[in-house]
């Protein structure tokens, strides 16, 4: 999960990492008076979405009195910044800036280690300074112990600070890995760290990923989850423990087991090629497909006005077959009326004769069992194609 700047901001603030003080605000009202509460001659309105380059965009600036921080605010909020529509701003004190420095700690999945970044020469793209001038940029890769003292003197060395400056770095690098390493991120970037006329060392712009197969260690960080920034059914479904992602088709998919989900949307992919049908989302039960979890599926994917047809594709194993049509038959029934569209069924695997057996008979009007994977994916594209003409 990425955080917004303001997270960010007061996680920094937590472990001691030297910020700005800062309010959100959501109208160019609130902006004015976040102004006058921060009692700074100078502030700075920020756009709070989720991408960089929030600056060249026009979605960071300065104010020097409360109604122009207003005047911003009204200019920023509801701006487009590559794609993202900006709801909420940041507006933080103003800091005298003499030098722009970057930092940053990521999980470096490919070297298996964690890796810090820095240079003298913060404030613009990253990704520019490291094609146009790599030697500007240190990469240091880090012992499993972290950033301590000596790391972190190690690493203002490769970037070429001057000791003085360095000295006043490196307790910053070091609680900035702590940071890191307290919160489970797999990214923590300051870009620019700056340096003050007075010679402080403030972080005025941070972004982290939190690692969200940490969640469990901490609750505090379901707190950070932005509902509004999420598709409504991804939230329901992740509420529900499913694993699902939303697409853009007219075919839902159910299935168990990452690969066979993944084959599948191909399948359907390449079946609705001919009509323009697609499949509309991953969703993957799992092992277990228990009538509760194949209704929590299929209430989500059923609800979803975009879909015509649903195509449940499952191989029985641990859960056999004869489990999965009683849960499917299951989860018709809690969902009632609310289930209205087709359901093509293909099971094959463990008790593959006594789950057909199940849905033979219940002879449900909803559904249509297949053979083959190939066939079901034809026919679920096929229904969701014909539903499209019928323009429902
Ligand atoms: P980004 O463009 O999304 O990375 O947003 P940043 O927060 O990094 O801001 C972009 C640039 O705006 C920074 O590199 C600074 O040059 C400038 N800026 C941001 N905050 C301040 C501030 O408090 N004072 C001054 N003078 N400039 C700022
Ligand atoms: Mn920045």
């Amino acid at each position: 999960m990425d955080l917004y700047e303001y997270q960010a901001r007061d996680l920094f603030d937590k472990y001691g990492v030297p910020v700005l003080e800062g309010k959100v605000a959501r109208t160019p009202e609130e902006v004015e008076v976040a102004f006058t509460a921060l009692n700074s001659p100078l502030a700075v309105v920020k756009a709070q979405v989720k991408t960089g380059g929030r600056g060249k965009a026009g979605g960071v600036k300065l104010a020097r009195n409360a109604g122009e921080a207003k005047e911003h605010g009204q200019a920023i909020l509801g701006m487009d910044i590559k794609g993202h529509t900006v709801h909420q701003v940041l507006v933080a004190q103003g800091a005298n800036i003499e030098e722009e420095y970057y930092f940053s700690i990521l999980l470096d999945r490919a070297n298996r280690q964690h890796l810090a970044m820095c240079s003298k020469e913060g404030g613009m793209e990253i990704e520019q300074l490291a094609v146009e001038r790599p030697e500007a940029l240190a990469k240091v890769p880090l012992p499993i112990t972290g950033i301590d003292e000596a790391v972190a003197k190690q690493i203002t060395q490769e970037a070429g600070f001057d000791p003085q400056i360095a000295a006043k770095i490196v307790p910053v690098l070091v609680k900035l890995w702590e940071v890191y390493k307290g919160e489970d991120a797999t990214l923590v970037e300051v870009n620019p760290l700056v340096k003050t006329p007075a010679g402080e060392i403030i972080a005025l712009d941070g972004k982290i990923t939190l690692d969200d197969n940490a969640a469990f260690r901490h609750p505090d960080h379901e707190e950070l989850v932005d509902e509004s920034s999420s598709d409504p059914r991804e939230l329901a479904a992740q509420q529900a423990g499913l694993n699902y992602v939303r697409l853009e088709g007219e075919v839902g998919i159910i299935g168990n087991g990452a690969g066979l989900v993944m084959s599948t949307l191909d399948v359907v992919a390449y079946a609705g090629e001919a009509k323009n049908v697609k499949p509309a989302n991953f969703l993957d039960i799992g092992g277990g497909a228990s009538a509760a979890v194949m209704a929590k599926g299929l209430d989500v994917i059923l609800g979803d006005e975009q879909v015509k047809s649903c195509f449940v594709n499952v191989f029985g194993g641990i859960t056999a077959c004869d489990e999965v049509a009683r849960g499917i038959l299951g989860a018709l029934e809690l969902l009632g009326d609310k289930a209205t569209k087709p359901i093509v069924v293909r099971l094959d695997g463990n008790k593959v004769d006594e789950g057909r057996a199940i849905l033979n008979q219940a002879a449900h009007p909803l559904i249509t069992m297949m053979d083959t994977m190939d066939g079901a994916a034809q026919r679920a594209a096929d229904l969701a194609a014909e539903s499209n003409v019928a323009g429902n």
